[in-house]
C-alpha cells in the first residue's frame, strides 16, 4: 500500500525529512527542486508508514487504496518519475543543515525581527526564525489586511479547498510564543520603513505581488478587459475587489497566457456553479456565475505545448472530474521542435505534459462547457467600442504541412490577462520597477545606487524572486532569507536599533492580533456551517475590522 502524492502537492517538502526511508524526491537540496511541478514518492521504496501523510499541510498524500478516480492517474505518475530518473534507493538524500550557534544581541536582548505580510512567505519566515534553537528571537508581523494567508486566501481557487488547509499550519505559527501579529496596519502608510528600522534589527518584506501584468496592446483599457489577478481576487472575496463587476453575459471569454492562473480562471468560469456553491467562493461571485452565459474559455499561449506554463497536475485537475471538455487541436501537437533538456527530471516533466495533451486532443467532446487550449497564438489588439467585443489574434501556423502566420478576430465578451503578477513599491524601500520586485541578493535588499546591502532590510517570497512557484516554494525562499539575516547577525552586520518596542502601540493605528483573526475565522466558519459550506467569507473591510477589533487587541 505505497503512498502517492497527488494534484495539490504544495512542494513545501515537510514530508521529506520525516520519511524514514528517504523515498520522496526531489528534495529541497536537489537542483531540480526549484523547477519541479510536484514531489513524488518512490513506490518501490515506500514502506507505507504514513509519516508523510501526517505532516502534509495540504492533504496531498494518499495511500494507493484510498485514491479517488480523479487521483488514480497520480499513482502511475509517481512511479513513472522514478522509472525516468532512477530509484530513490540510488539517489543520495541530502544531509540536514546543521544549525550553528549565532550569538546574542548586545545586552542579551532578543533579536527583534519585523515581518511585513502575513501570507505564505511571511509565515515561513516567522516559522524559520522561531524554529531556530541557536538564537533568541522575537518576531512582529504586520499585515495590511484583516486576515492572514495572502494568496492562499485570495489567490488559491475556491475549488482547491485542500490546498487552503495549509492555513492551519500558518495558524499554528501565529499562535507561537515569540510572535505577535498586527492586522490592519499598512507599512508605508501607518508606519514607515524608517520607523521600523529604529525598533527592529531586521525588517523582512514578504508582501507578495498582487497586481496583474499588462500586455501593452491597444484596447486593454476597454470595459470587461481585466487582469486575471483581479478576477481571482474578486471571486475569492478580497475586500479591495469585492465591488468589482464582471459582465458574464457572453458565451466566450479569452484568457491570455497559459499558466496555472489561466487554468484557475477558466475552470471557475466553466464549472457548474452548484459545484462551486460547496466551496468558500465569495457570495457575489457565486451569484454572478449562476447567471453567467459563459460556455467557452479560450486560453491563448504565444509558445507551443512543450513550453506550456501550466503544470501537469493542474491540467489533470481541469480535465478530470469537472465535467468540462478540454479541447486541444491535435495539429498543434505535431511537428514540435523539441530541444534536448538538461536532465531526466525535465524530460519526464515535458513528456508527461505532452502525453496528457495528446490524450485530450483525441478525447471525444461530451459537455457544453469547454476550455480550448490554443498555442502559438499572440494577442494583437482587444477590439470593441467601449467594451470588449473581440480580440485580434496572431497565429503562427505550426503543424502538419503548414507554416506562416495568419490573424483572426475572435468574438468574445471578456478578455483576462493571465500573464503573471508584479509587486508594488513600498515607500522608503528599494524597488526594481522593471521586474516588479525588491532588488536583493539571497534576501538582502540591495541599494540600487551601488548594489550594496541596505542594513537591516530583507525580503522574501514573490516580492523577492518574482511570481513563480507554488506555496511551498516560499519555504525554501524564506529559509534562505533567514540564513542571510542570521549570517549578518553573527558577523556583526546588524545595527542595534536606537528605540525599543515600548512605544510601538502609540505609533500604530488601532489594530488587532491573532485572537482577532481567530474571531474572523470562527465567524466565517460558523456562517459556513449554517449553509453547508466550508466557510462564508466576509468581504467588507469595515465588517472584518469590526469583528477583528471586537476580540482582544494585538498582543
Ligand atoms: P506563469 O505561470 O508565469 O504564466 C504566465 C503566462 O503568461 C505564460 O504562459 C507566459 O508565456 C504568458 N505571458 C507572459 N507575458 C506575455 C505576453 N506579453 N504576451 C502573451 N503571453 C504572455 O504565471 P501565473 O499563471 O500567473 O502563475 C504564477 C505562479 O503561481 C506560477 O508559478 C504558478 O504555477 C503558480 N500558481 C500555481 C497554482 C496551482 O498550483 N494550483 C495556481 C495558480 C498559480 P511565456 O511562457 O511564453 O512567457
Amino acid at each position: 500500500m505505497p503512498h502517492v502524492i497527488t494534484q495539490n502537492c504544495c512542494n513545501d517538502a515537510a514530508c521529506v525529512p520525516v520519511c524514514p526511508v528517504e523515498c520522496i524526491r526531489p528534495t529541497p537540496d536537489d537542483p531540480n527542486y526549484g523547477t519541479t511541478e510536484m514531489l513524488y514518492i518512490d513506490p518501490d521504496v515506500c514502506i507505507d508508514c504514513g509519516a508523510c501523510v501526517d505532516v502534509c499541510p495540504v492533504g496531498a498524500i494518499v495511500a494507493d487504496i484510498d485514491l479517488t478516480p480523479e487521483m488514480a492517474r497520480f499513482e502511475q505518475i509517481n512511479a513513472d518519475y522514478f522509472a525516468a530518473t532512477g530509484s530513490a534507493a540510488d539517489i543520495d538524500a541530502p544531509e540536514g543543515a546543521a544549525q550553528r550557534i549565532v550569538s546574542h544581541t548586545d545586552g542579551g536582548e532578543p533579536l527583534r525581527v519585523a515581518v511585513i505580510g502575513a501570507g505564505a512567505a511571511g509565515h515561513y519566515t516567522a516559522e524559520a526564525m522561531l524554529g531556530r534553537t541557536d538564537v533568541d528571537v522575537r518576531v512582529d508581523m504586520f499585515e495590511r489586511l484583516c486576515t492572514p494567508g495572502g494568496l492562499v486566501r485570495f489567490g488559491v481557487a475556491p475549488d482547491h479547498q485542500k490546498t487552503k488547509q495549509v492555513q492551519e499550519s500558518f495558524a499554528r505559527t501565529m499562535g507561537r510564543d515569540g510572535l505577535r501579529v498586527f492586522f490592519d496596519v499598512e507599512v508605508g502608510r501607518d508606519i514607515t520603513h524608517a520607523e521600523l528600522l529604529r525598533r527592529y534589527h531586521a525588517v523582512v518584506y514578504a508582501v507578495g505581488a498582487v497586481d496583474g501584468r499588462q500586455l501593452g496592446i491597444p484596447g486593454e483599457d476597454l470595459a470587461n478587459s481585466a487582469s486575471a489577478s483581479e478576477f481571482v481576487a474578486w471571486f475569492n472575496g478580497h475586500p479591495d475587489f469585492a465591488d468589482r463587476t464582471f459582465d458574464l453575459s457572453h458565451e466566450t471569454v479569452v484568457v491570455i497566457g497559459n499558466g496555472n492562473v489561466a487554468l484557475d480562471v477558466a475552470r471557475v468560469l466553466t464549472s457548474d456553479p452548484e459545484d462551486l456553491a460547496h466551496t468558500d467562493i465569495a457570495d457575489h461571485a457565486l451569484d454572478a456565475l449562476r447567471h453567467s452565459k459563459v460556455r467557452e474559455v479560450v486560453i491563448c499561449a504565444r509558445r507551443g505545448p512543450e513550453d506550456a506554463a501550466f503544470t501537469s497536475p493542474e491540467l489533470l485537475g481541469l480535465s478530470s472530474g469537472t465535467g468540462i471538455d478540454v479541447v486541444v487541436d491535435p495539429e498543434q501537437l505535431d511537428a514540435l521542435a523539441l530541444d534536448d533538456l538538461p536532465s531526466a527530471h525535465h524530460q519526464f516533466g515535458r513528456d508527461l505534459k505532452l502525453s496528457i495533451l495528446r490524450e485530450l486532443a483525441s478525447a471525444p467532446a461530451h459537455s457544453e462547457r469547454r476550455v480550448s487550449l490554443r498555442f502559438f497564438t499572440s494577442p494583437q489588439e482587444i477590439v470593441g467600442d467601449t467594451r470588449v467585443e473581440g480580440i485580434r489574434l496572431l497565429h503562427r501556423n505550426i503543424g502538419r504541412g503548414t507554416s506562416g502566420e495568419h490573424t483572426e478576430t475572435l468574438l468574445c465578451g471578456m478578455v483576462l490577462r493571465a500573464v503573471g503578477y508584479r509587486g508594488t513599491a513600498i515607500p522608503g524601500v528599494p524597488f526594481d520597477d522593471a521586474r516588479g520586485v525588491i532588488p536583493n541578493d539571497a534576501g538582502r535588499v540591495l541599494d540600487p545606487a551601488d548594489g550594496t546591502p541596505v542594513a537591516g532590510t530583507y525580503t522574501t517570497g514573490w516580492i523577492k524572486r518574482g511570481p513563480s512557484g507554488v506555496i511551498g516554494t516560499n519555504k525554501r525562499c524564506a529559509n534562505e532569507t533567514v540564513d542571510s539575516i542570521l549570517d549578518d547577525f553573527a558577523h556583526g552586520r546588524l545595527r542595534t536599533p536606537p528605540d525599543t518596542l515600548d512605544g510601538l502601540d502609540e505609533l500604530l493605528p488601532v489594530t488587532f492580533g491573532f485572537t482577532g483573526a481567530q474571531a474572523i475565522d470562527e465567524h466565517e466558519l460558523a456562517a459556513g456551517r449554517r449553509s453547508g459550506r466550508p466557510r462564508v467569507k466576509v468581504v467588507d473591510h469595515g465588517e472584518l475590522r469590526a469583528i477583528g477589533r471586537s476580540a482582544v487587541p494585538a498582543r
